[in-house]
C-alpha cells in the first residue's frame, strides 16, 4: 500500500484590511490510498477486468463521479430522433434561439481576418475589459481585467474555482436542487459536499437560518445559482443580503456565485450580484458566460471574476488544462457586449420575452394536471414541478402494462416511453420529488409535448400515488 504524502500550504485571505493566515493540508502524492473511500485505486485494480493484460483502474476521484443526466438524456433524445422516432426533447439546457447576428458575424469576421491563433491564457484583453465594464454597469461590482479569466464555458470556470479553492478536509455547501455538475466538481476536488435541501414549500431557496446551521469550521465554499437551474428560483435582495451577512462572519467561507441566467429573468424579480454586498467582493467568485443569455452554447465561452489572489490561480490552472479559450468565440462575445448594449440589447430582450410567454403557457398547462404542484419560476427557462402526488410515497404511481412508477427517474422513463417526451428527473438535481421541463422550445413543440404529457398522466391511465 502506498502511503499518503501531505504538505502544509499557506493561503492568505484578506478581510476587513487584516490579513489572516490559514493553514490547510494539501495532498501531493501521485497515488492516494484512502481506505474508506468508495473505491480505492488498489481495489479498483483488483476488480478491474484483466483483458489483454491492461490495468483498467481509474483515479478513484474520477471513478466516483456520476455522468451528467442532463447531457445523457439530451443525447438519448437526439439519438432516438436520429433513428426516426418521434421524440420531443425538453431535457436540454440551451436556448432554442440563434446566436445574435451581430455575434455570429463577428465570429465569421474573426476567421476571415485570421484571428485563429492561440488567445492569451486568461482571454483577450478587449473582452476582459468589456466584461469589467459590463460587471460595473450592470451589476455594480468593479474588477480589473487581471481579475477576469475567460474559459471554454462557465462549466470550466466553475470547475477551476472549485478545484483551486477546495480540497480534502474542506466542506462545500451546495443547495439542492443544484445544477448537476456542482456536486461532481466537489467530489473531484476531494472536498466533502454538504447538501442543503430545499423544496417547493421553501420556494427552492435556502433560508439564512438553514445556512447558519450548516456552517462548520470546515466550510470553505457556498455555491449559489440565481436564477437557478433547475428551479428557476431567484434570490431576492433581502434574502441574499441576509445570507451574505452570515457568510461574512466566517472568514474561511467563500461564495461561488453562478449568475449564468442573469438576463433570463422575469419581473418583479431582479438580478442582484452577491459580490455587491458589504465585504462580499473579497470572498465571492462570480461565474457567468455567454451560453444562455447570448444563445451561444456551442461557442463554449464563460468567465470568472474574482480577486487577483484567486484569479491568478485559476489562470495558472487553466494554463495547464486548456490554455486560452477560442479566439473566434471571444470576438463573437465581444461584439455582443460592445454592440448590443446593456443586457444584450434587443435580441436578448426578445428572447427573454418569448421565454416569459412560454413559461406562462407551461405553468397554465401543468397546473391543469391533477397532482402536479408548481411554483412559478422567476427566471431561467425551466419548469420544476413537484410530482410527489403522482409518483412519491412507498409505492409510487401505477400504470397498467408499465407497472409501478416510483420516483422521478421512473416517471421520466415512463414519459419517454409513453409520451415520447424527454425530461430530466429531479434526482439528477438532488430533489427526487420533482422533474425538470425545459421550455426552451418552440410554441408548437411545447404544445405538443404538454398534450402528450397530459394524456400520459390522465388519472384513468396513471394511478396516483397511494390510490392503487
Ligand atoms: N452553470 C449553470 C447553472 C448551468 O446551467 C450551466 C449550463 N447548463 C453552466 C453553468 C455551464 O454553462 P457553459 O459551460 O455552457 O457556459
Amino acid at each position: 500500500m502506498k502511503t499518503m504524502r501531505t504538505t502544509m500550504k499557506t493561503t492568505i485571505i484578506p478581510q476587513n484590511g487584516r490579513r489572516r493566515i490559514f493553514r490547510f493540508r494539501r495532498r501531493v502524492g501521485v497515488v492516494l490510498v484512502v481506505k474508506n473511500a468508495k473505491s480505492s485505486q488498489s481495489e479498483a485494480a483488483e476488480n478491474a477486468p484483466k483483458a489483454q493484460g491492461v490495468d483498467r483502474s481509474l483515479n478513484p476521484r474520477v471513478q466516483d463521479l456520476n455522468e451528467s443526466k442532463t447531457v445523457a438524456l439530451t443525447d438519448l433524445a437526439r439519438t432516438l430522433k436520429e433513428r426516426g422516432e418521434d421524440v420531443i426533447g425538453l431535457a436540454a439546457g440551451e436556448p432554442d434561439f440563434e446566436t445574435p447576428e451581430v455575434c455570429a458575424k463577428a465570429g465569421i469576421r474573426a476567421i476571415e481576418c485570421g484571428m485563429t491563433k492561440y488567445s492569451p491564457n486568461p482571454g483577450t484583453l478587449p473582452l476582459r475589459t468589456a466584461i469589467c465594464e459590463k460587471l460595473k454597469r450592470e451589476n455594480g461590482v468593479e474588477y480589473k481585467p487581471s481579475e477576469i479569466v475567460i474559459s471554454n464555458g462557465a462549466k470550466q470556470s466553475v470547475t477551476q474555482a472549485v478545484l483551486t479553492c477546495c480540497g480534502p478536509g474542506d466542506e462545500v455547501i451546495v443547495p439542492a436542487p443544484y445544477w448537476v455538475s456542482y456536486p461532481e466538481m466537489v467530489t473531484l476536488s476531494g472536498a466533502e459536499k454538504v447538501i442543503l435541501k430545499t423544496d417547493i414549500k421553501s420556494h427552492f431557496l435556502i433560508t439564512p437560518e438553514q445556512l447558519e446551521k450548516a456552517i462548520t469550521p470546515k466550510s470553505r465554499m457556498l455555491i449559489l445559482c440565481s436564477p437557478s437551474n433547475p428551479s428557476g428560483a431567484v434570490y431576492s435582495r433581502e434574502t441574499l443580503e441576509k445570507i451574505c451577512e452570515i457568510v461574512t462572519k466566517h472568514p474561511r467561507l467563500l461564495v461561488l456565485w453562478d449568475e449564468i441566467y442573469e438576463h433570463i429573468i422575469y419581473a418583479p424579480n431582479e438580478h442582484v450580484s452577491a459580490a455587491s454586498f458589504p465585504n462580499m467582493w473579497e470572498r465571492t467568485i462570480v461565474v457567468n458566460g455567454f451560453s444562455k443569455s447570448f444563445a451561444m452554447t456551442g461557442w463554449r465561452l464563460g468567465y470568472s471574476a474574482a480577486p487577483e489572489y484567486f484569479s491568478k490561480a485559476f489562470n495558472m490552472l487553466q494554463s495547464q488544462l486548456t490554455s486560452g479559450p477560442s479566439s473566434i468565440a471571444q470576438e463573437a462575445a465581444l461584439a455582443g457586449y460592445v454592440e448590443l448594449g446593456d443586457k444584450g440589447g434587443a435580441p436578448v430582450e426578445l428572447m427573454r420575452k418569448k421565454f416569459q410567454e412560454r413559461r406562462d403557457y407551461v405553468m397554465e398547462r401543468l397546473r391543469k394536471i391533477e397532482g402536479v404542484a408548481i411554483e412559478t419560476p422567476g427566471g431561467a427557462f425551466y419548469a420544476f414541478p413537484d410530482v410527489t402526488k403522482l409518483c412519491g410515497g412507498d409505492k409510487g404511481g401505477f400504470v397498467e402494462g408499465f407497472g409501478p412508477v416510483k420516483g422521478s427517474d421512473e416517471l421520466c422513463r415512463y414519459l419517454l416511453q409513453e409520451a415520447r417526451v424527454a425530461l430530466v428527473p429531479g434526482s439528477a438535481f438532488g430533489v427526487d420529488e420533482c422533474i425538470r421541463i425545459s421550455y426552451a422550445a418552440s410554441d408548437e413543440t411545447l404544445e405538443k409535448a404538454l398534450d402528450r404529457i397530459t394524456e400520459a398522466l390522465d388519472p384513468k391511465k396513471f394511478k396516483r400515488s397511494g390510490s392503487w
